[in-house]
């Protein structure tokens, strides 16, 4: 059985002329999974017997909600969804004067293991299907109401330890004929697995490629991010710049403020000097607190000092507004209380 959901439009094309069926049927059966339905049952305008054939060669999903949360203070809806298989992800969906950004998830779990993240707690389960990372942000369009004009894939995994299945799922919500979100409005998080830079970047897809730095010297960085032992930041550096080059495209350096392990003078210094080097923008991220972890947020203080050197020195700098503050709103919080049994 295949996952239709998860095939572009021409390939189910492909196999529809297989079947001996005409182009348009594909056509109205791919609309109708562009409009969210659970089964080929629904699809009214294609014949019964085609329907009940269809029915024995692929598989159609719809993510149950589990839990839906929306902020009394923003409006920011968080959902966890279950999947087929019982796991469960995350998405958020945060609303901006510019359109609603959706977050997505884009693994369950994660084998990363940075130490100030809650997504990674439990190592990784799998790897979700292009067609699941989709279903993020088609039903969290339709249960919402809201529009969505961005994604982020900044929820639960690496995106570039999933990678095949992130780039369909990128053609996918890209497809003119399905969600129609332009590359330019969506952006990829990455704890930075530099094998796959060049890879991204041959594709030139023209999305924002975010780094989630958090640390520009290889001993503190290797200390909060395992992701980093074996790699390092010269290198790390070295992969962004070529990125820069190929695409032309701008790459964010995400940050979040650890107290008095990433924040001190000298980490500015060192930052604003990478940042400089690959045109990159600096984004700092007051850091969530997270039950498990020992980290605290930086001072408002060191902040501010932060930011002073960072400008001083010519780099584009801005802080992310904090959303969602009461919802959980933070890579995998929300799945992990569960899992805990804190929650339900
Ligand atoms: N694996 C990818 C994407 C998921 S994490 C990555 O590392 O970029 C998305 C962003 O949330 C990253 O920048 C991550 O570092 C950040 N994040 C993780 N834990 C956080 C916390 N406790 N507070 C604030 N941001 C956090």
């Amino acid at each position: 059985m295949k996952d239709i959901k998860s095939m572009l439009p021409e390939e189910i094309a492909a196999d529809f002329a297989e079947l001996g069926e005409p182009r348009y049927r594909a056509k109205q059966v791919y609309k109708w999974l562009t409009r969210g339905v659970g089964s080929f049952d629904e699809m009214s305008d294609i014949p019964k017997s085609l329907r009940e054939k269809l029915e024995k060669q692929y598989t159609i999903y719809k993510p149950k909600v589990i839990k839906k949360q929306v902020s009394k203070l923003d409006g920011t809806i968080k959902y966890l969804w279950e999947l087929y298989d019982g796991n469960a992800v995350e998405t958020v969906v945060m609303s901006y004067k510019h359109g609603n950004t959706v977050c997505v998830s884009s693994q369950v779990g994660c084998r990363q293991g940075c130490a100030f993240c809650a997504s990674t707690i439990g190592g990784l389960v799998r790897c979700l299907e292009p067609s699941e990372i989709l279903d993020e942000v088609l039903f969290s369009q339709i249960d919402s109401g809201k529009q969505i004009s961005n994604i982020v894939l900044m929820g639960i995994g690496e995106p570039l330890d999933n990678f095949d299945n992130v780039v369909r799922f990128l053609k996918l919500v890209n497809d003119s004929d399905g969600m129609n979100i332009g590359m330019r409005h969506i952006s990829l998080s990455t704890c930075g697995i530099t094998e796959r830079f060049d890879e991204l970047a041959d594709l030139n897809l023209q999305l924002t490629l975010s780094v989630s730095l958090h640390a520009p010297d290889d001993e503190t960085r290797s200390k909060i991010m395992p992701a980093n032992r074996g790699r390092g930041v010269d290198e790390l550096m070295a992969c962004c710049k070529r990125y820069y080059e190929k695409t032309g495209r701008r790459i964010s350096f995400e940050y979040i403020m650890i107290d008095g392990v990433n924040d001190t003078e000298y980490h500015a210094r060192l930052l604003s000097k990478h940042a400089k080097s690959v045109c990159a923008h600096v984004n700092l991220i007051p850091m969530n607190h997270v039950d498990e972890r020992e980290f605290r947020p930086s001072p408002l203080g060191h902040m501010k000092a932060f930011i002073k050197i960072l400008e001083e020195n010519g780099v584009n700098v801005t802080v992310r507004r904090k959303l969602g503050g009461d919802v959980d709103a933070s890579c995998g919080q929300l799945r992990r209380k569960i899992q805990k049994g804190k929650e339900c």
